[in-house]
């Protein structure tokens, strides 16, 4: 019994894992596809305050929303490219 409730954590534990490992952002080289990407600069471009309809979760309310443009450098083919991301508070 005890030893088929630590492997369920265990396997709730790795699926949380593997969830998070592939929904979080990574960027990506464009140039040659490499993931040793850093980023070189980030600046805030614009803000905006984001409501959710009412009714929604929580029941209405908003967040913060802050656009950055971010410079990436490839570590890999020493490629250099800005994009923009949306971050959510
Ligand atoms: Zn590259």
């Amino acid at each position: 019994m005890d030893i088929l409730v630590i492997l369920g954590v265990v396997i709730i534990l790795v699926i949380i894992g593997v969830t998070w490992y592939l929904t979080r952002p990574r960027p990506r080289c464009p140039e040659c596809g490499s993931r040793k990407v850093t980023i070189l600069a980030k600046e805030p471009l614009k803000s905006r305050y984001f409501e959710y309809p009412s009714g929604g979760p929580g029941g209405g309310g908003g967040s913060m929303q802050l656009v950055y443009k971010v410079k990436f450098g490839c570590r890999n083919c020493h490629h250099v490219w800005t994009k923009e991301i949306t971050e959510t508070n």
